[in-house]
């Protein structure tokens, strides 16, 4: 079966039965899921939750219909791609509206850091793909002068199953999809049970721009769903992007089937300011890189690690440019901050907040719900029965200096609209903070003297490392993503990606098969004598010293001959 939707419900529409006592979009009903804007708590949505055999059918027909997608070309592949970037091109407002309004974003950076992106990667991929994969040959020596030829081509796993969360429920499954798609897989995607609306947009995108429909499943429901995706024997590689505990449950069910997984997990991100940077840009920079989508990017800035000597002024550039910030609805052009996308989320802030101002952090600007948007009375008008169950989703931008080493915000991931800064006295220093911590996605250095970036940054322990940049590099298609320790495993974008979503089969072929391998039987002691020769003088790559080996070659040769 495949999940349809509702669309939108009118703002006077009926109380919802079990609402959720969090006002957490969404709500689960015994078979569905309610979808509402985080912001307003509007209905915006319902979907089915899909059980455990509606999934398996999922992945058989997709596996059936992969069968044919294999042998259908790159070219007529990209066709497809091209199509659907642009469906997307052209209903690009429609699109952002529903990605803001689902998860909370401002609109802005729904079009900026979700379509952008993914239009990018669209024709990438389309115009890469081909070439990535294209057939290699291996180099082989003198095998080569014994009529060895090796070659690699690139073959599609199968069926992909696509785990996907949240924070940017667009860009991350659909440029998965796309990679997979261009690889020649099928794929399950289960979207976030918080942003299901945007995961059926993708499908509707693909199955306008004509691709089988089989060719991409989109297996709505919660964790349990995800976790029946996992379990399953028969998905052939499983992408999953979320937290580490998720992650970790993933890996764990996938062991049980030797099902290879590629983990996109969290992250505790330092931003390193040097004695030498650009100031008011690296100001800037903070703070795009700590607020953008509320602090829920999983690159988003969550350590600032200043030179002491330049504190004082970055940290007043810092904060005025926060104070600047403006917060509405996601839907508001005007808004740059809008509302966190869940009170689960926004509870791990006020508990990462009071934990560090117990312990002796100073709050410089924010650290509270910002009380402009607290339950308005059109939401009693959605529900007056539950009307007290509408939390305040909209957090301040948050700044926080005299912080230490032990608080839960150096250490643990904030995921939210919150930047502690603190300062250091020697490069070492700095490198040594920022790679005290159990994860390891991005790192930025910020300097004027490109080589101290460099130098810098090849001593940082994370899969991305920007050198007066930040945050963006998920959205450079031809780059690799991904990050090291708790945070992850694997890449995804660029070829390291691409080739996740494939295996190297490799074909090795005699080009001279009228004669028998020498290392072959029967073992005579012009057999013992060649091997120790090659062993000699064989291994070491020099054709020189190969060549003395020459008449053991021979003697053994012509006695196989003779054999034969
Ligand atoms: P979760 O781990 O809670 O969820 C991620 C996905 O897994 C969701 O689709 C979720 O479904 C699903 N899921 C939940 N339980 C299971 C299970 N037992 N088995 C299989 N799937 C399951 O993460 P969030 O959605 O809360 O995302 C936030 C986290 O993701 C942050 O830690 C962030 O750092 C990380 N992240 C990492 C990125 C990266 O590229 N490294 C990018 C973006 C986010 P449902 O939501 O329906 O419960």
């Amino acid at each position: 079966m495949q999940p349809s939707t509702s669309t939108a419900a009118p703002l006077n529409q009926p109380a919802l039965q079990n609402q959720s006592p969090l006002n957490q979009s969404p709500v689960l009903t015994h078979d569905e899921i309610v979808s509402r804007d985080p912001a307003t708590n509007q209905e915006i949505g319902r979907v089915p939750i899909l059980t455990q055999p509606e999934i398996e059918s999922m992945i058989a027909r997709a596996r059936a219909a992969q069968t044919a997608w294999v042998a259908v070309s790159f070219d007529e592949r990209a066709r497809i791609i091209t199509r659907a970037r642009q469906i997307v091109l052209d209903e690009m407002d429609a699109i952002a509206t529903l990605i803001s309004r689902e998860s909370g974003k401002p609109v802005a950076e729904s079009v900026s850091m979700e379509i952008i992106p993914t239009l990018d990667l669209m024709h990438f991929f389309a115009r890469r793909t081909a070439h990535i994969l294209k057939p290699e040959r291996i180099a082989l020596g003198q095998y080569t002068i014994a009529g060895r030829t090796s070659r690699i081509i690139y073959k599609p796993l199968g069926v992909i199953a696509i785990i996907a969360p949240w924070n940017f429920p667009w860009a991350i499954p659909l440029g998965e999809v796309v990679m997979a798609l261009m690889a020649g897989n099928a794929v399950v995607l289960k979207p976030s049970e918080v942003t299901s609306l945007v995961g059926l947009k993708i499908k509707d995108v693909f199955t306008r721009a004509g691709l089988t429909d089989d060719l991409l499943h989109v297996a709505t429901g919660d964790g349990m769903t995800g976790a029946a995706l996992a379990a399953s024997p028969l998905v052939n590689k499983i992408m999953f992007t979320g937290s580490v505990a998720t992650g970790k449950r993933v890996a764990a069910a996938a062991a049980q089937n030797l099902t290879p997984v590629v983990l996109e997990l969290g992250g505790k991100d330092p931003m390193i300011i040097c004695r030498d940077a650009d100031l008011p840009v690296a100001a800037h920079a903070a703070v795009w890189g700590a607020f953008a989508n509320s602090g829920q990017a999983c690159a988003s800035v969550e350590r600032c690690y200043v030179h002491e000597s330049v504190a004082a002024e970055f940290t007043k550039l810092v904060v005025e440019a926060t104070k600047n910030l403006r917060q509405h609805h996601g839907t508001n052009e005007a808004s740059d901050v809008a509302a966190m996308s869940s009170e689960r989320q926004a509870q791990i802030v006020d508990a990462h907040i009071n934990d560090a101002v117990t312990r002796g952090a100073r709050i410089l600007t924010g650290g509270k719900r910002n009380h402009d948007f607290a339950a308005s009375p059109d939401d009693a008008h959605l529900d007056d029965t539950h009307n007290d169950t509408h939390t305040n989703l909209f957090y301040e931008p948050t700044i926080l200096v005299d912080v230490e080493d032990a608080m839960l915000v150096m250490h643990e991931e904030t995921f939210g609209p919150v930047l502690p800064i603190k300062t250091f006295r020697t490069e070492d220093e700095a490198v040594r903070l920022a790679n005290d911590s159990p994860f390891g996605l991005t790192a930025s250095v910020w300097t004027r003297d490109l080589k101290r970036g460099a130098r810098l940054a090849a001593m940082i322990d994370a899969g991305t490392v920007t050198v007066n940049e930040v945050l963006y590099t998920h959205g450079l298609a031809a780059t690799p993503w991904g990050g090291i320790k708790q945070s992850g495993m694997g890449r995804t974008h660029g070829k390291q990606g691409l080739l996740e979503l494939v295996y190297p089969q490799h074909i090795h072929t005699n080009r001279l098969p009228r004669f028998a391998d020498l290392w072959w039987f029967n073992y005579t002691p012009s057999a013992h004598t060649l091997f120790r020769q090659l062993a000699r003088r064989a291994t070491n790559g020099s054709i020189l010293q190969s060549a003395l080996a020459f008449p053991a070659v021979v003697r053994r040769f012509l006695e196989m001959r003779r054999r034969k």
